[in-house]
């Protein structure tokens, strides 16, 4: 924690504003419009994944439709499609940001168009924090009309050529939970550049209550709004955002700096025009061997490190949707590893860890 979430959550007891609603849920919404410029509405709820849900939903994505999804992603990407009923198409990625690849992108929907569907949205994401290429993705999205939703999570404070990440889709998501730059213990948004849009998303939200006296209901609703309580948390982690982004930079810099002289070891650089917020810092390693014996050695200090996000089309809960594949993700899967990325890391613990890394 940065120091002042404290006094806004203080706040919400002494106003007894204890519920999905109150002054900081209002105040944070505002203050993340704010980072993302004056266009963009903002509607806080209780997670991200809620916010992909919501998205896919306001995009009238319906049962049996198809959407495609990058497939190197954490699961609450794509799980979201199927709680709808909707087929992801998985797309690998391209070797400058991991991202989604552009090409594979725009063969699959000519694909799926010619075998009589056309996709109803694509979800890409920023991962690690690496904005996606998405020049090249936004146009595609244009060119075939397809809905755009841009998977932010773990992209909060990253820029693409001047433009913040989360601000590119029809639809944007950040995730607030415990393991991303900034936390409101669990948490999330859903951004949109359409008022009536948030208004929409706000009250699928609050369990889709009409304007009555009593309760009336003409859609199903949700119970995914944010906490007056935890968004006291997110206003004052928004105070700290510079700072931890700061930190997670400076670790990047420092593994990249003392583990520059070991040609087998890999790390993502930043491509022209892209500012990573370093969430978590990756290295590539020559083998899956090469990899499991960093792993290994590092566990057996008590020091975590963990493989890259296991490939949704090699997930057995996802490997029956279509897929269209390069290698490029299930490679990084076998030989990647991300290492110990917190914003509390001393320059001793980095030291060390880099100390071990390098006696492999
Ligand atoms: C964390 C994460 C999510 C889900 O966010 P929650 O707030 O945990 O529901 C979605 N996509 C990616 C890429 C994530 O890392």
């Amino acid at each position: 924690m940065g120091g002042t979430e404290q006094k806004y959550v203080n706040e919400a007891f002494d106003t007894n504003w204890v519920a999905p609603k109150g002054p900081n849920l209002d105040a944070f919404e505002k203050e993340l419009q704010q980072y993302l410029g004056e266009k963009y509405h903002v509607a806080a709820l209780n997670s991200g994944t809620a916010a992909i849900h919501l998205a896919l939903l306001l995009a009238g994505v319906q049962q049996g439709d198809e959407v495609l999804c990058q497939s190197f992603t954490f699961a609450a990407t794509a799980n979201p499609i199927v709680y709808l009923k909707a087929l992801p198409v998985f797309i690998d990625s391209e070797s400058s940001t991991w991202n989604l690849c552009p090409e594979l992108l725009e063969e699959a929907i000519i694909d799926r168009i010619s075998r009589g569907k056309k996709p109803k949205a694509m979800l890409i994401v920023d991962l690690y924090g690496m904005p996606a290429q998405m020049d090249a993705i936004t146009s595609i999205a244009e060119k075939y009309h397809i809905v755009l939703i841009e998977d932010a999570a773990e992209a909060l404070g990253s820029v693409f050529k001047g433009k913040v990440c989360g601000s590119f889709g029809d639809f944007g998501i950040f995730s607030f939970n415990g393991n991303k730059i900034i936390t409101t213990s669990g948490g999330g948004a859903l951004i949109t550049k359409n008022k009536k849009i948030k208004e929409k998303a706000i009250y699928l939200a609050s369990q889709a209550c009409d304007t009555a006296s009593h309760y009336e209901h003409s859609e199903i609703g949700y119970n995914y709004r944010m906490s007056n309580i935890t968004a006291g948390i997110g206003q004052g982690q928004l105070e700290v955002l510079e700072d931890r982004i700061k930190r997670r930079r400076a670790n990047f810099d420092y593994y990249h700096t003392e583990l520059a002289s070991e040609s087998t070891i890999q790390f993502l650089e930043e491509p022209n025009g892209c500012f990573s917020n370093r969430w978590l810092t990756t290295i590539v390693l020559p083998s899956l061997e090469h990899r499991e014996k960093i792993r290994l050695s590092l566990a057996s200090e008590n020091i975590e490190s963990r493989p890259l996000w296991k490939p949704m089309h090699l997930q057995p809960v996802f490997k029956n949707y279509p897929n269209y594949c390069n290698g490029k993700s299930e490679k990084l899967f076998q030989t990647g590893l991300c290492v110990p990325s917190g914003s509390n890391l001393t320059e001793r613990q980095l030291n060390n860890i880099c100390r071990i890394i390098k006696n492999c």
